[in-house]
């Protein structure tokens, strides 16, 4: 095999959220040099000052770097949550009782009756339910319910703070995936052109509906990642299916769906998730809590570092970081840990092999030529990178959905595209305008050489359309070798 010469060090990609620890334009800079691909604003706090002036960070700093950097807008969506607690804190003790009470009056958390805005909440839970309180943290059984009230035995103590949120153990509290909040949210992803949307505790395809809507409207090419975090979606294949075909990329969001199935079961979930995420030619981000202890700690677990391997050994596109970066007192250094983990992992030999698509039909040109130029790539000699030129990101996203060693430059004209490969594994993005040069393949060898990532003699598997510009046309597949 000739030597990779591509700045392609790490394949797998890394999400990382924004908060008071990493808004600054300093902290920023250094987490775009660390390795940030996309990140995360997280609409559960802020407001829309603050995300705005974030956005306008990075995309600052990113053009100064010349790295094409995705922005992803989360919506919080239905949480359910326990309201404000009178001294903001309370210590709960075994056996102790307490009311979940939907009657705001009533409520007195020095009484131990604690308010819930949820109104279904009585009438959804039953005796002998298990409920969660702050991500699994505080665990209470059902004693019985009234019209208001939830009257609960505390199982499992521990510190609670006000406005946590509940889950049920097998899920089934379930409000409406689009609240009004998220609308308005959803406003200030469009007007800053962010290149994805999240969308919190979806149950089924229809409840993305409210948002790919109000994009259309809009005009807007925000994708949609829906994040799996509800019991019902992974209960059986075909509501997960049905989720992931609505969607345009999907979240396997551990947090809550980690609560409401429990973790023993989620390791096997992960690994569908990411596996039918794949199939279905979708880009997926594993999250939450991968390297938890990094919040307060200068280096990882090797229980950590095992996790993040392990998602990368599960063929993710990208890893996530949550209060790591946005909270965290180590923000670039967790960057730094996850980085080196994914390298360290993706030298596992069964991460450049392939199982291809050999039962497939394809019914897209598009689809077809991308893994073409994957099985030539792979299995050719002397071949040194994988190059779609691509409207839309397309092509290189079903590139990507194949394994191998070699990069994949996705190559576009169009900005918001580039911004969007940043969340597929092994792909990087390029820009680059077909239209204003004359031999296509012969100007982006130059370009892919230029930045000293392809040699004189060497081979690319090149793909694209007879009307560069026009989205999922190629239908092309060239094998070029590099002239100086
Ligand atoms: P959250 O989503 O951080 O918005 O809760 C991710 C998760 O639940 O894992
Ligand atoms: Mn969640």
């Amino acid at each position: 095999m000739q030597k990779v010469l591509s700045s392609i060090e790490r394949r797998t990609k890394i999400v990382a959220t924004l908060g008071p620890a990493s808004s600054s334009v300093e902290v920023l800079s250094d987490l775009i040099e660390a390795g940030v691909d996309v990140f995360r604003l997280n609409f559960s706090h802020g407001c829309h000052a603050d995300h705005s002036k974030a956005i306008e960070i990075v995309r600052e700093q990113a053009t100064l770097k010349n790295r094409h950097v995705g922005i992803m807008g989360d919506l919080q969506g239905p949480k359910i949550r326990i309201g404000q607690l009178q001294q903001d804190s309370m210590e709960l003790a075994n056996g102790q009782e307490i009311v979940l009470t939907i009657d705001a009056s009533s409520a007195n958390s020095l009484q131990n009756r604690i308010h819930v805005t949820y109104e279904p909440l009585p009438t959804s839970v039953h005796a002998e339910d298990i409920l969660l309180l702050d991500d699994g943290r505080i665990r209470l059984l059902v004693k019985s319910t009234s019209t208001t009230d939830v009257v609960c035995e505390v199982t499992q103590a521990g510190p609670l703070s006000s406005r946590k949120g509940i889950n049920r153990l097998g899920g089934g509290l379930a409000a409406d995936a689009i609240t009004e909040k998220d609308l308005e949210d959803l406003q200030c992803i469009i007007e800053n052109n962010l290149e994805f949307v999240a969308v919190s505790f979806p149950c089924r395809g229809s409840d993305l509906l409210p948002v790919r809507d109000a994009l259309t409207k809009a005009g807007s090419e925000a994708k949609i990642i829906a994040k799996i975090e509800r019991a019902e979606v992974v209960a059986n294949d075909a509501n997960l299916q049905e989720l992931i075909d609505a969607a345009d990329g999907v979240m396997v969001a551990r947090g809550d769906l980690g609560v409401e199935i429990g973790d023993p079961q989620l390791i096997g979930i992960q690994k569908k998730i990411i596996k039918m995420a794949r199939k279905s030619n979708k880009p997926v981000i594993t999250a939450t809590q991968m390297m938890e202890s990094m919040i307060t700690q200068p280096v990882p677990t090797r229980a950590e570092v095992f996790d993040v391997a392990n998602a990368v050994l599960d063929c993710t596109d990208a890893v996530m970081l949550s209060g790591e970066t946005a909270t965290g007192a180590f923000p670039v250094k967790v960057v730094e840990a996850m980085s080196e983990t994914a390298i360290g992992a993706e030298k596992h030999p069964t991460m450049v092999q392939s199982g291809y698509r050999l039962e497939r039909i394809f019914t897209q040109s598009n689809e077809c030529i991308a893994l073409s130029a994957m099985y030539a790539a792979n299995h050719l000699e002397g071949i040194s990178a994988i190059v779609c030129l691509s409207e839309s990101g397309n092509t290189p996203l079903i590139a990507s959905r194949i394994r191998s060693g070699l990069p994949i430059y996705g190559v576009s004209r169009n900005l918001m595209a580039c911004r969007r490969m940043a969340l597929m594994r092994g792909v990087i993005p390029l820009y680059f305008d077909p239209t204003q040069s004359g031999d296509v393949g012969e100007a982006i060898m130059s370009l892919i050489a230029e930045r000293g990532e392809l040699l004189s003699g060497q081979r690319i598997a090149f793909t694209c359309g007879d009307s560069p510009g026009e989205g999922g046309s190629s239908n092309t597949l060239k094998l070029l070798t590099y002239r100086a």
